[in-house]
């Protein structure tokens, strides 16, 4: 029922009041001079702390558009760091509070595999015609790869925006790494199922035929979130036979059957600004997307019944407690910047550039 806000999905960190005390003096004495960033998917916590919270769009725009702050620290998964290192001026530091803080889907795509990918579709069509896609969780030597042949980096709240501008200059899009995310927005789009096919990268030619190749106008690299396809068409019906009239979101790097059984799907700022904006008290809504993103947005909004569809915890997300902001914050003089090699900086640069661009 509305008014019932769901237990922490993790056990709070004993001294994060002391630390959250502590990291606003820290800002207090820094100022302008520092400015932090937090995911969504970041602790309730450490959510709190963010001068600028947000998806990992909203976050890689702001990161392109601070103006005074010297020191960036980012509350995120390494592949939003070293964007916000790409997109940030020269004389800005970006500094990440735990560098372990990683991302499984983006690793299942790496630049070797990716080049070896790209030949293999050139011995079958004109990779003149097809746009490379990659998804804003990869690294940066993958952003690089796009923007040295005229691609273009999405996140899941303007992949739309983004099959716009490809279709614009191109006949194909390969996307990777979310199978997912390339699939619902294809979907969305209106693209031919028969037109959308899938690449194995284990296999040679992606395992598929060269006649499936050429009629394909959506070619998927074979990955996904581990955190977004727990998620079932199952887990709905179960909301909905349980809470009389609730709605389902979920995010786009969920299945393309659980999106299709899902009332809406989208980003997680979209998500967010459903339960702030969309919903009045007394109304509820089961949400497949990070646990700690709907146990703050329930913490948030006790007169709304804001429930998980399960609980699925982001490993990677957890990672970065408020102790380890403190540290970062307290020991920024010798912490490690992160940066970003010169020739990859330079191509990411132009994939991401064409995002901002085209996505307004
Ligand atoms: S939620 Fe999924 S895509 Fe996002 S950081 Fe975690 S594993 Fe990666």
């Amino acid at each position: 029922m509305a008014g019932t806000v769901m237990p922490s999905p993790i056990r709070v960190e004993e001294d994060e009041a002391e630390n959250i005390e502590r990291i606003r003096q820290i800002k207090a004495e820094r100022g302008d001079s520092l400015i932090i960033l937090a995911h969504h998917y970041q602790r309730l916590g450490v959510h709190a702390c963010g001068d600028v919270t947000g998806d990992s769009y909203a976050l890689c725009k702001a990161a392109a558009n601070t103006d005074k702050a010297r020191d960036i620290v980012f509350c995120g998964v390494r592949f939003m760091v070293t964007s916000a290192a790409v997109l940030c001026r020269d004389d800005q530091i970006v500094y990440h509070p735990d560098r372990n803080a990683g991302c499984p889907m983006a690793d299942m795509a790496n630049l070797p595999q990716v080049l070896t990918s790209w030949k293999e579709l050139g011995e079958v069509v004109d990779t003149k015609a097809v746009v490379p896609v990659v998804y804003m969780n990869s690294d940066l030597d993958l952003k690089a790869f796009c923007g040295e042949r005229g691609g273009i980096v999405c996140t899941s709240s303007n992949a739309g925006k983004v099959f716009d501008w490809c279709f614009e200059r191109g006949e194909k899009i390969f996307f990777f790494p979310d199978e997912h995310l390339g699939r619902n927005t294809a979907n969305k789009y209106g693209i031919k199922r028969e037109q959308i096919v899938l690449w194995d990268p284990k296999l040679p030619f992606g395992g598929l035929s060269h006649e499936q190749i050429r009629n394909a106008k959506v070619i998927l690299w074979k990955g996904y979130c581990h955190v977004h396809t727990r998620f079932s068409v199952e887990m709905i019906e179960k909301a909905r036979a349980e809470h009389e009239g609730i709605k389902v979101i979920v995010h786009p790097e969920c299945t393309e059957e659980t999106v299709a059984a899902a009332d809406y799907s989208g980003s997680t700022g979209f998500i967010q600004d459903y339960v702030i904006n969309r919903m009045k008290p007394g109304d509820k809504v089961a949400i497949g997307t990070e646990v700690n993103m709907i146990h703050r947005l329930a913490v948030q909004h006790p007169d709304k019944l804001v429930i998980p569809l399960v609980r699925s915890l982001c490993p990677n997300m957890f990672k970065i407690s408020t102790g380890d902001l403190r540290d970062c914050l307290e020991n920024l003089d010798t912490w490690e910047p992160v940066k970003a090699e010169p020739n990859e900086k330079r191509f990411a640069r132009v994939a991401l550039d064409n995002m901002l661009s085209c996505a307004g």
